[in-house]
């Protein structure tokens, strides 16, 4: 190896960030590549907009080659490290198989749906953490709405107009609140199904949104409820089958949706490495190296990263933390060459948006609460300017559907097989 090899294994919030800062930090003087299954970058806080059919699939992705050049991208899947002998063994889309050797490593798989152990779950819920769950999903809901136009039976067409979205996490509270707006519109054709749609967003917490501040839960709150959308907290799904789901009330909800948001944990890789985890996490300094190997860094969703401004705590799943764990990184590693000195990891939380569809969001710029229309607008220009691409063509999206509504059809392209939960990722 010529020049240094930087590997940088998962291009999410933080691997893509790392390569786009060492890139510029190296000009060309190190060789920098990533291993990632697809070739795009995925911008996830978006992806309940794909699947209530308000922004085309590919809005929410971005090419890696086009984004980053000069940084070599190898489509594969990451599958075991040899860290004394610095070498990473991947798969490739095809199932052959390499491996590459390293100076630096970093480590940034990011994670995976979570399930619970709730017979029934695996086989009749969806969940969503890429696009092709994303469209399935999206697909599913029009399908469900279009079949209950035509079923002749009235339990059938109740059944097919019920969603139950579980966790009420930002992702299962935007999915129920824009989710109604969509099947609202999908059941504009059918006289019949007016007023039928029925949206329940379940979760144990107390709250919504029981991560973030409470004056963002209260917001949400009031507008699902608007919607019609029921909001059962303290709930829990006991048990789903063919027909339906029976809830932790005792009540059975006839349904052919259910839609499983209740949340993430690190991707499974994270257990074949070798190495100390907290939390399901590889357990990482401030400096963002994992113990023992001062050349391979672990960050994003799968890294326990200390949080010095809650000592004692590790930094949340966030996008908002993926990326400047990336920035830091990348320092880090310029620093460990000599450009620079290295920094600890310290990040102050800015603030969160949670769009809620229509002209309305909640969100907390600075910790400052804000609702309604000024928080979409901030909502909206925070997602444009966090994306990495695309902006012009997401932008244009927003604004055809404010203009001319959803456009509501089924591609078919996803089989609800190709697209089950995890079961591996079960805990
Ligand atoms: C639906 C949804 C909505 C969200 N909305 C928000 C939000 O509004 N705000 C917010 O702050 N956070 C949000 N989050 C959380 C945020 O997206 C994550 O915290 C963030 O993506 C973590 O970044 P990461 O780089 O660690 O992982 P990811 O962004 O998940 O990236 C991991 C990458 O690693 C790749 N990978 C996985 N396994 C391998 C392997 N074996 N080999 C190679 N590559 C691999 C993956 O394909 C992926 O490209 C949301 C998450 C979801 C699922």
């Amino acid at each position: 190896m010529a020049r240094p090899r930087i590997v940088i294994v998962g291009a999410g919030f933080a691997g893509f960030t790392v390569a786009r800062k060492l890139a510029k930090l190296s000009h060309g003087s190190a060789e920098i590549v990533i291993v990632n299954p697809t070739d795009y970058f995925l911008y996830l806080p978006l992806l309940p907009e794909v699947a209530t059919g308000l922004l085309e699939p590919r809005r929410v992705t971005v090419s890696l080659a086009a984004a980053l050049p000069g940084v070599r991208v190898i489509l594969g899947e990451a599958d075991n490290f040899d860290l004394d002998g610095r070498t990473v063994g991947y798969t490739d889309p095809e199932g052959g198989t390499g491996r590459i050797g390293y100076h630096r490593l970093v480590i940034s798989v990011g994670s995976v749906n979570k399930l619970l152990p709730v017979p029934g779950v695996a086989e009749h819920a969806h969940g969503f953490r890429g696009i092709s769950e994303a469209l399935y999903l999206r697909d599913h809901i029009t399908r469900q709405i279009e079949m209950a136009g035509n079923a002749s039976d009235d339990a059938e067409r109740q059944a097919r107009c019920t969603f139950v979205v579980v966790g009420a996490g930002y992702t299962g509270t935007e999915v129920a609140a824009q989710g109604v707006l969509y099947t609202d519109d999908l059941v504009k054709p059918w006289p019949e199904l007016h007023g039928r749609p029925r949206w329940l967003l379940l979760d144990t917490a107390e709250r919504l949104l029981p991560s973030l501040d409470h004056r963002l839960a209260e917001a949400s709150d009031a507008v699902l409820r608007e919607r019609g959308v029921e909001v059962m907290t303290k709930t829990s799904v006991q048990e789903a089958t063919d027909d339906g789901v029976r809830l932790s009330t005792g009540e059975f909800v006839p349904t052919r949706s259910l839609i499983w948001c209740v949340g993430v944990r690190p991707d499974p890789l994270v257990d074949h490495v070798g190495l100390p985890t907290r939390e399901g996490r590889l357990v990482v300094d401030e400096f963002l190296t994992v113990p023992g190997y001062p050349d391979v860094y672990a960050i994003g969703d799968a890294a326990a990263v200390p949080d010095l401004t809650m000592p004692g705590e590790i930094t949340g799943m966030t996008a908002q933390h993926a990326v400047r764990h990336g920035t830091t990184a990348a320092h880090n590693i310029a620093a460990s060459y000599g450009h620079g000195r290295r920094r600890a990891y310290k990040h102050h939380d800015l603030g969160f948006v949670v769009d809620l569809g229509g002209l309305d969001s909640a969100a907390n710029p600075l910790g400052i609460p804000i609702k309604g229309f000024p928080a979409k607008v901030v909502t909206r220009g925070y997602h444009l300017l966090s994306m990495p691409g695309n902006r012009v063509r997401v932008a244009g999206d927003w604004l055809l559907d404010s203009v001319l509504g959803r456009h509501g059809v089924q591609l078919g392209l996803i089989p609800g097989r190709a697209v089950p939960l995890d079961v591996n990722s079960a805990e």
